[in-house]
């Protein structure tokens, strides 16, 4: 509950950024049940409830909640919908949006953490998420479009594909920038007839979307 009650006030802090000064009860809810304790390491459980990122191994970080909450409360995602996400890491964000939505979709590129993503989700009873280990880059076509897509690694810009696949009417939200330097977290939003439009809505600091052509 401390650590609702910060990230609720973080949350009336960057309203006039963000343009949400509070989180629907259903993202409240999806907060209070995912034991986010089953998503960190061992050594990190006394601060798994710390509004803080936490490492995972292969340089990868758990997101700070307070990021989490936002970037879910951004997608609107009603109980009906699929989400596409990027950048599985811990699996944490995953449980979120899959409290949320009917079905969730997972790009993981580090196959250790894919492993430990899906046992840590298995663990919490989380049954309504798939996990692939690919370049999420490419998204995952098979079963798009879908009904929002969450970015939880930095690029410069967009990946084309992420977009292609994203429904009319579907929202995607995506930190924006290089390596090292801040990013713009950017939303955007697809119209019913097609139409791309994007809002810059924040300074985040993420880990790189590893471009895996340049790594092959
Ligand atoms: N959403 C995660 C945080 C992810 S950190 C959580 O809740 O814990 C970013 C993740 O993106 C890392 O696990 C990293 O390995 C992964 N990643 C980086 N580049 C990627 C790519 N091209 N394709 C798929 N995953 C990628």
């Amino acid at each position: 509950e401390a650590l609702i009650a910060e990230i609720e006030g973080e949350t009336v802090e960057t309203a006039h950024l963000t343009g949400r000064a509070t989180l629907s009860p259903r993202v409240l809810a999806a907060l209070r049940q995912v034991p986010r304790e089953a998503f960190v390491l061992e050594a990190d459980i006394a601060e798994a409830y710390d509004n803080a990122p936490l490492p995972i191994g292969h340089g990868q970080t758990i997101s700070q909640p307070f990021i989490v909450a936002i970037m879910t409360e951004l997608l609107d995602i009603a109980a009906d919908q699929s989400v596409l996400e990027i950048g599985t890491g811990s699996g944490y964000q995953a449980a979120i949006l899959a409290a949320l939505a009917r079905k969730v979709w997972s790009v993981e590129c580090v196959p250790d953490l894919a492993e430990r993503a899906r046992a840590a989700l298995a663990g919490a009873g989380c049954s309504n998420v798939e996990i692939r280990c690919g370049d999420g880059a490419l998204g995952w076509p098979e079963h798009a479009p879908y009904d929002a897509i969450i970015v939880t690694a930095a690029a410069p810009s967009i990946p084309p594909a992420l977009i292609a696949q994203l429904k009319p009417g579907g929202r995607l939200i995506a930190p924006v920038g290089c390596a090292f330097e801040t990013q713009i977290l950017t939303l955007v939003e697809k119209s019913g007839s097609g139409a791309i439009a994007q809002r810059e809505i924040m300074p985040v600091a993420f880990v790189p979307l590893v471009d895996e052509r340049a790594a092959r």
